[in-house]
């Protein structure tokens, strides 16, 4: 199990994301149920505790400069798609934080844009089958 160290978040890799409980084996009644977010959905702010529990980021912190706005869909997929692959190295996974839904241990992944006059969170589940890289 990946544990947030205090302070800084732990940086996750694709294996890590692998590790991840499958989507489908959470518990139908568990509190995360409401979330229906297969592809990127926008949220009113960020979720956090008590209902998800930080697990670490994507983001490299030993890079200055801002990771690349490219995207990875071999498959032909789109960027809200559900079956988009998960690819750590791509945006917008890699400015993502990695959370653990508190009831079921299932995976989350958040960013915020950052647009001329809005911010938007953003919010997917993690499945880990589509984990890239
Ligand atoms: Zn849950």
């Amino acid at each position: 199990m990946v544990t947030a160290q205090a302070g800084a978040l732990a940086r996750l890799n694709a294996d890590d994301l692998r590790r991840l409980p499958d989507p489908a084996d959470s518990p139908s009644d568990c509190t995360c149920r409401h979330l229906q977010c297969a592809g990127w959905e926008s949220v009113t702010a960020p979720l956090a505790e008590p209902l998800l529990q930080p697990l670490g980021t994507l983001r490299d912190a030993t890079r200055d400069d801002e990771p690349t706005l490219e995207e990875f869909h071999p498959g032909g997929t789109r960027y809200g798609s559900e079956t988009a692959p998960v690819a750590p190295a791509y945006f917008p996974y890699n400015r993502c934080t990695v959370w653990a839904c508190a009831g079921c241990g299932r995976g989350f992944l958040q960013y915020t844009e950052f647009g001329g006059y809005y911010v938007d969170h953003r919010l997917r589940e993690l499945d880990p089958a589509l984990v890239s890289g």
